[in-house]
């Protein structure tokens, strides 16, 4: 039962988000059908993973209007999530670990994918860590047993929850962490501090505006980060950056939901690592 499983969850502080669900052909429970490119893999709610809730009431609610929602489960919360979607992912995070897989939860996906359950990073999503694995962090979310995909496949546990979760391993945070793409930290003190950080708004902006379908979501969150950090040091005004990248996003088709969710998790992480070496001159 979907509803008592998403309900546990909720109870141990997770928050929940009902999703769509693919039907026995694969086709999306959505309006878009044998269409939809994500079949029970978007939410039902307009608001998305803003809306996902811990109270038990909601959560009865929404099961009663769809009781065969995928359960979606918001990270960055009580748990990040290593997702890999491949064997080749699984080949790689386990060349990447030294065959050190931490002992946490995992989750059999749909495709040979799974997911590894980490203490929260605070760091948002991330596409591409490599070939075949994505992190989900704050303002993600990922699919929970008994959720089904279109493959016909349910979720399963590969080993439940326990109390605790491990840490990601230090290989696998550094790829979390950085590198930060450009504009890359300077390596001395730079001479105009405020003219670099607007040069660095303009270059993301940019980025941002041409940003391709299907990188633009994750284009966006690197750029936040990126001039999160000029915002913790000063360089750069919070409402500037967010002005700069929400027309940029607009005009590369994102919606405004999406907009604000990535601004806000990407500004929030690159401002806990503000650029401390672009020394204190006047601009
Ligand atoms: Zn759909």
């Amino acid at each position: 039962m979907s509803l008592t499983a998403a309900l546990s969850f909720a109870r141990h502080g997770i928050p929940v988000l009902p999703v769509h669900t693919p039907d026995r052909g694969g086709s999306c429970s959505c309006d878009r059908g044998a269409r939809c490119d994500r079949p029970g893999k978007h939410p039902r709610l307009r608001h998305g993973v803003r809306e996902a809730s811990t109270d038990p009431e909601q959560i009865t609610l929404w099961w009663s209007l769809w009781p065969r929602a995928n359960i979606g489960l918001r990270t960055g919360v009580r748990m990040d999530v290593a997702d890999v979607d491949s064997p080749a992912g699984w080949h790689g995070l386990r060349h990447l670990l030294g065959d050190d897989v931490p002992a946490g939860p995992q989750v059999r996906t749909g495709r040979g994918g799974r997911h590894l359950w980490f203490r929260p990073t605070g760091f948002g999503n991330r596409v591409g860590l490599l070939p075949g694995l994505d992190w989900r962090g704050a303002g993600g979310y990922v699919l929970a047993p008994p959720s089904r995909h279109a493959s016909g496949v349910a979720y399963s546990w590969i080993r439940r929850p326990t109390a605790g979760l491990p840490p990601g391993p230090a290989p696998l945070l550094a790829l979390v962490e950085g590198p930060v793409p450009a504009p890359a930290p300077a390596p001395h003190p730079v001479a105009h501090p405020g003219r670099y950080a607007e040069a660095a708004l303009d270059a993301e902006a940019d980025r941002v505006a041409r940003a391709p379908v299907g990188t633009r979501n994750d284009t966006l969150n690197r750029a936040a980060f990126a001039l999160g950090r000029f915002v913790g040091a000063g360089l750069l005004d919070a409402a500037a950056v967010r002005h700069e990248l929400t027309a940029a996003a607009r005009h590369a088709g994102l919606g405004h939901a999406e907009i604000r969710g990535t601004l806000r998790s990407g500004l929030t992480a690159g401002q806990r690592q503000p650029f401390d070496n672009l020394g204190h001159h006047a601009a």
